[in-house]
């Protein structure tokens, strides 16, 4: 039914090639969008997931963009035109995190400013042009984190972009009146990715799966699986909004 409903429309995922991004591509692939792969750096990673997404009888592009970059992703919007036709579907997805856990007062202005450029002007480089070239019932999915709420000490850059993200969010949602497009957000609690369990003990990562009433990692398809949700037919009345998807951790 959301397949044929999803039919001969186009998403970007950003940040694509592994991890939370790669199962998002997947699952919207099955959905029936023709899905781009965008990568960073890993082009291998990212190809394979387009390879997988055909073999399986989606469609599906790698483009490689980084998203801190606006010309590189005005470049991707336009290649994306001219492979699918245009976007109706936007999912900010790429981020990075710190390494380990770092203090603001041991964040130095290389770390921060790096941090700033992906995680927050990378989205705003991809929603102001969105806002133009997204298609009328189009739909944005912008990525924050738990750790707004968490407020874990070690993670206060990071989670100060997110939070800008999650304010844009709310913000955009209404700048976007009269066009038909919701702008979401999913703020994942512990995933089971590189960027969550790369730099921690095997204790670290026990105690922070341990955080959720269900006691386990989010996997990868459990946020592909509301993002899916955001950007199909039943989502349609969600706007504005950041969504916990966390095991119910607080
Ligand atoms: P991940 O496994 O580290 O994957 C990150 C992805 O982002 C990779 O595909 C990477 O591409 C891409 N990327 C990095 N910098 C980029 C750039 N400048 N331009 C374009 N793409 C770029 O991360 P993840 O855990 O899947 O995280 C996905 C999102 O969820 C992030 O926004 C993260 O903050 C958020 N999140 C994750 C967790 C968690 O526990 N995992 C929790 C809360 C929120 P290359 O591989 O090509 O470099």
């Amino acid at each position: 039914m959301s397949t044929q409903m999803n039919a001969g429309k186009v998403a970007i995922v950003t940040g694509a090639s592994r991890g939370i991004g790669a199962s998002i591509a997947t699952r919207l692939a099955a959905d029936g969008f023709a899905v781009i792969v965008n990568y960073a750096g890993r082009a291998a990673d990212a190809n394979a997931v387009v390879e997988q997404i055909k073999a399986d009888g989606g469609r599906a592009a790698a483009i490689q963009a980084d998203v801190s970059v606006p010309a590189q992703v005005a470049a991707m919007f336009d290649q994306t035109i001219t492979l699918f036709g245009g976007v109706d579907v936007l999912v900010n997805n790429a981020g990075i995190m710190q390494p380990g856990l770092t203090t603001l007062a041991e964040t130095d202005d290389a770390l921060f400013d790096r941090l700033v450029a992906i995680n927050l002007k990378g989205t705003f480089n991809t929603l102001r042009l969105a806002a133009n070239k997204l298609r009328e019932g189009g739909r944005i999915v912008n990525f924050s984190s738990s750790l707004t709420a968490f407020a874990l000490p070690g993670y206060s850059i990071y989670a100060g972009t997110k939070a800008a993200v999650e304010t844009m969010t709310l913000i955009f949602a209404k700048e976007l009146r009269g066009r038909g497009i919701t702008v979401n957000a999913v703020a994942p609690g512990p995933t089971a990715t590189e960027l969550f369990l790369k730099d921690k003990t095997p204790e670290q990562v026990e105690r922070l799966a341990k955080m959720p009433p269900l006691e386990r990692l989010a996997r990868p398809e459990d946020i592909a699986s509301v993002v899916s949700f955001l950007v199909g037919p039943d989502g349609a009345w969600i706007d504005g909004q950041t969504i916990r998807a966390n095991g119910g951790a607080a």
